[in-house]
């Protein structure tokens, strides 16, 4: 057999369509159309009102079991699966996944376009700037992140009197208007007049004066890249700001909140909505303080306009892929945009998607959060296993990335691989509980054997009642090797759908942590810090409480302890803190220590990234 070449030499050696035989394909008109070069386009939202009749294709999630570091395959298997129904099968398709962050992309993971015969092109424009969406939420992160501190800064040295004169000065007539920036807030504080020199002096004072208590600040800078330096930072050190300095940081802008409000947001009005929703600090009062109090949220919008817009690209067999927003997937919820689903819903008769990380994590947040917010009825769930990360939950080495991988892995221990199914039992029974036939998908690796990857199959349908389970090479052939799990989804999908939540919103912060503790991660039950404790009241009073819950915890195992593989019993899940992210619309409680600003390896994927000066091409992107 042939050796697999690498990522970068297959992509770039592909035949690419010109997007707009894509288009065409699809059925959408030049009008919904925004090219971005010859392979890449965004599609207006206008065409979710033209098809709006037209009935949803089948919805498909593709989720995997307990990782190891390496990533077990899901988008690899996304888009093998949509080559296999698209071109081979002769389904209509829509791929649906998340722009790639450039942390990873420059650090260790590297590109995140899928693999070998499966991939999404052209992957350096996919893994790199893509149509600019990221930097927009950059750019909108921290444009917020300016306007706290320069209202910090100018209501420190002013008087209410002054304040309000430079919010609301007078036009050539010499009258004040409160502006569109003002309004939500004046709706806000209940008070219902139309002109500024109405205010009484208390409404006035209340109104100009955001009183921002510094140490309640949650909101912070943002950049797309594993800079660890700037995890915590002092700003405002120039004698200029008077003293004002004070401690923040960074996050890497896929951890943003406004990346977790693209992902979630329905249309333009719900994303402006959503974006002032934002609680950025609390008052000296306790009040929450919001991205419309500061009147930042329409300028927010605009910068985010361009972004709302999912950007279409293609497999390296011609099926369209819709690439839209990035959320982290622990301390976010992990998945694509819902407007990319919805749109990929009306244009093909299967939408094939990918969740962040295992079942435990990007499928539930699927469910409770995404589907809750798009109303969406997902069809089948994919559920990819490989030989490799089932030998560790049985036992095996850990796996770590950029070291050399143990024999045992390459060579076959049946016994080994039988212990670390009980892993994707418990994926499987997870899925099932949402009422959503699973199709076991085993990622072939060329050192697993045939003994192996059978005892998988019978084990998930024999042991774990899954629907179905097969065998897929979509790595080494492309659609061709995905023809069988391309056929188990599209049976999969016609069984009638029972879908559920696995909790309804009405229950109190607790009882919902509670349940997806107990319920999804084996646990015996959750303790929780004073900080935890704290912010779950303060958050019940804030109203806050009817959002769902967003568990920020690792992918590496079932439990909260990355340590413990296969499937850890007689543990109780610690909450250090919960935190909001009101205008996504979500809750997140930590569990131990997340990092949202990732930092660099000693020797980082950028080492190995270069461009031939004569021909531009880029070399070493993986
Ligand atoms: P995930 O989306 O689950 O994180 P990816 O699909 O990105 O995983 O795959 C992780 C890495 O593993 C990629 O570099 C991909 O090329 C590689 N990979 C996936 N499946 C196979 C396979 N069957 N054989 C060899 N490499 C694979
Ligand atoms: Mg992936």
């Amino acid at each position: 057999k042939k050796p697999v070449p690498s990522d970068i030499d297959i992509a770039q050696a592909s035949r690419l369509k010109p997007i707009t035989q894509i288009t065409e394909e699809l059925g959408l008109l030049p009008e919904e159309v925004e090219l971005y070069g010859p392979y890449k386009a965004k599609i207006k939202l206008e065409v979710l009102e033209r098809l709006k009749n037209r009935p949803n294709g089948k919805y498909v999630d593709v989720t995997a079991i307990t990782p190891t570091p390496l990533g077990e395959g899901k988008t690899t298997t996304t888009v093998g699966l949509s080559q296999a129904l698209g071109a081979h099968l002769g389904k209509s398709v829509m791929t649906c996944i998340r722009q790639p962050s450039q942390g990873p992309t420059f650090g260790i993971k590297g590109g995140a376009a899928g693999g070998g015969y499966s991939q999404v092109i052209p992957m350096e424009d996919l893994n790199l700037h893509l149509t600019g969406d990221i930097h927009a939420i950059t750019a909108a992160n921290n444009l917020m992140a300016a306007a706290i501190d320069i209202r910090m800064f100018h209501e420190a040295s002013q008087s209410d009197e002054a304040l309000f004169k430079r919010l609301f000065p007078e036009d050539k007539h010499g009258k004040r208007s409160f502006g569109r920036a003002m309004l939500n807030r004046l709706m806000k504080l209940g008070i219902d007049k139309t002109d500024p020199d109405e205010l009484t002096e208390e409404e006035r004072s209340r109104f100009v004066r955001l009183d921002i208590d510094p140490d309640t600040i949650t909101w912070m800078r943002g950049l797309d890249t594993n800079d660890r330096y700037l995890r915590e930072i002092t700003v405002g050190e120039s004698p200029s700001e008077k003293g004002m300095s004070r401690k923040t940081g960074f996050y890497i802008t896929v951890a943003s909140e406004i990346m977790a409000v693209l992902a979630l947001t329905t249309d333009l009005q719900d994303m402006r909505r959503r974006l002032g929703n934002m609680v950025v600090a609390l008052d000296k009062k306790g009040d929450a303080v919001t991205a419309d109090d500061l009147g930042v949220a329409g300028a927010l919008t605009v910068l985010m306009k361009d972004a709302i817009k999912p950007t279409l690209m293609q497999t390296l067999e011609g099926t369209p892929v819709f690439v839209h927003a990035g959320p982290f997937a622990n301390i976010a919820h992990g998945n694509s945009s819902i407007l990319a689903d919805k749109i990929g819903l009306k244009l093909a008769d299967y939408v094939v998607t990918e969740s962040g990380f295992g079942a435990d994590m990007g499928m539930e947040k699927f469910f409770d959060i995404k589907c809750r917010y798009s109303d969406l009825v997902p069809s089948v769930v994919v559920l990819v296993a490989t030989v490799r990360a089932l030998k560790m939950h049985g036992g095996g080495p850990t796996v770590t990335a950029g070291t050399p991988l143990d024999p045992v892995y390459s060579e076959e221990n049946l016994e080994l691989l039988r212990e670390g199914t009980k892993n994707m039992l418990h994926h499987i029974a997870i899925a099932k509980k949402y009422g959503v036939p699973v199709v076991v998908a085993v990622n072939r690796f060329f050192t697993d054997t045939d003994a192996e990857l059978e005892l998988v199959r019978k084990i998930a349908i024999e042991e774990g009642g899954a629907y179905d389970a097969v065998v897929s090479n979509h790595w080494e052939e492309g659609g061709a090797g995905a023809l069988d799990l391309a056929k188990a989804v599209v049976k999969a999908a016609e069984q009638p759908a029972k879908f559920d939540f696995l909790y309804p919103l009405d229950w109190s912060i607790k009882k919902k942590i509670e349940t997806i503790a107990v319920e999804i991660y084996g646990a015996d039950g959750v303790d929780y810090s004073p900080d935890a404790e704290k912010n779950i009241e303060k958050y019940t009073r804030l109203g806050l409480d009817n959002l769902p819950i967003c568990m920020a915890k690792t992918h590496l195992s079932l439990s909260h302890d990355p340590n413990l593989k296969g499937v850890p019993k007689g543990f109780r899940i610690p909450i250090r803190d919960v935190r909001a992210s009101a205008g996504a619309g979500f809750l997140y409680p930590l569990l131990g220590t997340i990092s949202t600003m990732p930092g660099l390896p000693t020797r980082p994927a950028f080492m190995d990234i270069d461009i031939d000066p004569v021909t531009g091409q880029i070399l070493g992107l993986s």
